[in-house]
């Protein structure tokens, strides 16, 4: 018998084999964790790898040329996805988010699209289905996406200016084919549309006015197809971006700027759980929202899972570990025996990263090494 070779970069977190509870858990779709919070958003990464290098995310100097990204028989099938959605929808999640790394790298994503577009949550209504991206080849895509059954697509543009754009995603890519791919994404009715600017304090903060100005002059072109812009606050997420607290431009900040520029009106949250607070241009020229991960904690409500691209269960966004899933799919175990033992997991969820963070700034998470953005997806 030869052994088996467990490829190095399967090893990078470390990821127990859930137990298979000895009663099961059936799923009635009402399940809720430790703190009392039901599962809702299942964010799935479909791959690790990713033609940007946002110094925030993927720093070149370790993602370089001998970074080990996960080989190809380590990452989940688009069956074995699928397999597992439906698990997860059963216990409650009416949301799926497709990212990455860069999604749109996956190649033939569209079919995994059409099969989660099949399932319906228990009381029988299709899913939410949508799919983050940094654009770069949305302009080619976004009419299949549309076909297989995508309903709307957040892509992740951090400047107008090419200049900063280019620095920005440290691979020389040009801004105008992410405009370019948005223009598209639009075209196919992948709407409304959200646009992801992570603001980086001394970076990119001379962007916030340009962008706003920029998208409020398009909602008011094509009032039909809004276009909501989100300004993230930089995150300590990952241990290779070199996270520092002066470089988070906090979200009261960029809402002064605005204000400054336009009036505003507060939106209530639009589902429960949501991470942007969200404003509206009183003049009618659409909404902006703002996600204060770092300077306002919402984890209270958190109803998000994470799957990673090699089939790991990760209960929060900055978890040290995650839930070997894909063992329990390539070892015979029957979908029953797997659907109750992620129940359990998130039966004894008690994350609350960024409150914990908020409480005691220096190291909230404790030891360990946290999961990398491009790995888990965001
Ligand atoms: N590649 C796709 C993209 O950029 O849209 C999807 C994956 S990316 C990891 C998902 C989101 O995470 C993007 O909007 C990105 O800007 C955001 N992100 C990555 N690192 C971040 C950080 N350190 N702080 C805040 N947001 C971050
Ligand atoms: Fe790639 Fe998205 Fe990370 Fe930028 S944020 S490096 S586009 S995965
Ligand atoms: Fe959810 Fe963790 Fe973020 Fe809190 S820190 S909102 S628990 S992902």
């Amino acid at each position: 018998m030869g052994e088996t070779v467990i490829p190095l970069a399967d090893l990078r977190y470390a990821a127990p084999v859930p137990a298979i509870p000895r009663q099961a858990i059936p799923a009635t779709g009402l399940l809720s964790d430790g703190l009392g919070r039901p599962l809702r958003d299942l964010r799935i990464s479909v791959t690790d790898r990713c033609n940007f290098r946002c110094s925030y995310c993927m720093p070149k100097e370790i993602f370089d040329r001998d970074y080990l990204f996960l080989p190809q028989t380590s990452l989940l099938s688009f069956e074995e996805i699928a397999r597992l959605a439906r698990m997860f929808v059963a216990h409650g999640v009416q949301k799926i988010r497709l990212t990455g790394g860069e999604p749109l790298l996956r190649k033939g994503l569209e079919a995994l699209i059409a099969m989660l577009a099949e399932l319906r949550t228990p009381e029988g209504a299709p899913l939410d289905i949508t799919l983050t991206t940094n654009g770069s080849v949305l302009a080619r895509k976004a009419a299949a996406l549309q076909r297989a059954g995508l309903q709307r697509v957040t892509v992740s543009l951090d400047g107008l200016d090419d200049a900063v754009f280019r620095r920005m995603n440290d691979v020389d890519f040009p801004v105008a084919d992410v405009l370019a791919g948005i223009a598209a994404a639009a075209a196919a009715g992948l709407g409304p549309i959200k646009i992801n600017m992570v603001v980086k304090r001394g970076t990119n903060e001379q962007e916030i006015l340009p962008m706003a100005r920029h998208f409020r002059e398009l909602n008011r072109q094509h009032p039909g197809s809004q276009i909501v812009l989100r300004f993230i606050e930089y995150m300590d997420v990952g241990a290779s971006n070199g996270w520092r607290m002066d470089e988070v431009l906090p979200s009261a900040e960029v809402l002064r700027m605005l204000q400054a520029e336009w009036p505003l009106l507060p939106l209530q949250a639009s589902v429960a759980g949501e991470t942007a607070e969200r404003w509206r241009y009183a003049d009618g020229a659409g909404e902006v929202g703002l996600i204060s991960s770092v300077t306002q904690a919402f984890c209270q409500d958190c109803n998000r899972a994470r799957l990673s691209t090699e089939g790991k269960l990760f209960l929060c966004l900055f978890a040290t570990q995650g839930h070997d899933l894909r063992t329990l799919l390539r070892n015979g175990t029957p979908d029953a025996d797997i659907s109750s033992a992620l129940g359990a997991v998130w039966a004894r969820r008690d994350d609350r990263y960024s409150e914990l963070r908020a409480a005691q700034p220096t190291d909230a998470a404790g030891g360990g090494r946290r999961v990398e953005m491009h790995y888990i997806g965001g």
